[in-house]
């Protein structure tokens, strides 16, 4: 195994741009949970970024929060304005793992995992937020919305760091964040589901329910026309329209997308008037 520490982000593109294969490193905690039954990954070259300070500070913009390609957990929760602007940042944060995985585990990890069950994932595109990513070749913004396009599937090539996550900062009157798991805290989602509500409209994503993290379109579609909603039943088949759940070790594709109408509308029934 080789690893390559580049000290500065001139250095980290530009060694990436030679070499493709390299794999990027940030934390290291989704990486290596692997090494045990992957021997292979061993005999892998890995950029250590965590030499390159200029990805490791957030910070605040008039209109946006800008986290940084290093930012962990942590460094958020450590942060009192995002607990009062974000408040969904520290609630996923707080549920990532444990102490010691959110402060090495990093958002644009948990981004370009790309895991079904990630739990960054849904607060930041709940929140409408952007990716950017950057290669010897230029920069380039992605809205995190249209990031996946299948299972690890991504707008994201081999040679491109994910240099900044742009959250707009929005007057939000809604935002719920769910995490359905085996127990509060080291647990993989079994259901997870974001929600907010801004100048911008509704936005739901949901986690561990189809091959990435994904909006809920038909779902939002309810809520922006205030279509009538009796019981959580009533969302059965929006929710199908939306997601692709799958019988898997954790849970069953049938309790997925029942728990998932139920979050919802237990979540909305106090706030959204056509819910009764
Ligand atoms: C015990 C344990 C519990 C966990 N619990 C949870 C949980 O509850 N919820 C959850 O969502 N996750 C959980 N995870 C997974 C993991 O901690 C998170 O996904 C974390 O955010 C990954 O960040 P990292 O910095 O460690 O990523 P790394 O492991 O360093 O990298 C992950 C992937 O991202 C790529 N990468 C990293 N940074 C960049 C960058 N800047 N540009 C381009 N590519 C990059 C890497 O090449 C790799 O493919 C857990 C992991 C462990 C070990």
């Amino acid at each position: 195994m080789s690893v390559l520490l580049p000290a500065s982000l001139a250095e980290a593109l530009e060694t990436l741009a030679a070499d493709p294969d390299l794999v990027p490193m940030a934390g290291g905690t989704d990486l290596l949970v692997h090494w045990p039954q992957h021997t292979e990954l061993h005999e892998r070259s890995y950029l250590d970024l965590s030499g390159v300070e200029e990805l490791r500070p957030h910070r605040w913009e008039t209109d946006e929060l800008v986290l940084g390609g290093l930012t962990t957990y942590w460094d958020i929760i450590e942060d009192q304005r995002a607990w009062n602007e974000l408040p969904l940042l520290i609630d996923a944060a707080r549920q990532v793992g444990s102490i010691q995985i959110q402060t090495r585990g990093s958002w644009a990890g948990n981004i370009v995992n790309a895991s079904p069950a990630a739990d960054g994932v849904p607060v930041l595109m709940a929140y409408d937020a952007v990716v950017v990513l950057e290669s010897t070749r230029g920069r380039s913004e992605v809205p995190l919305s249209g990031f996946y396009s299948g299972y690890k599937e991504m707008r994201r090539s081999p040679d491109e760091l994910v240099t900044e996550i742009r959250v707009p900062r929005r007057a939000y009157d809604v935002q719920i964040f769910e995490k359905v798991g085996q127990r509060r805290a080291q647990a993989i989602t079994k259901v997870g589901v974001a929600v907010t509500r801004s100048d911008a409209g509704w936005r739901v994503v949901a986690n561990s329910v189809a091959p990435f993290v994904c909006r809920c379109p038909a779902v939002e579609r309810i809520l922006e026309q205030g279509t009538e909603v009796r019981g959580s039943d009533d969302l059965l088949p929006a929710i199908r329209e939306d997601v692709t759940p799958i019988d898997d070790i954790r849970s069953t594709a049938e309790y997925r997308e029942k728990v998932l109408a139920r979050l919802l509308y237990h979540d909305l029934l106090d706030l959204c008037p056509s819910f009764g």
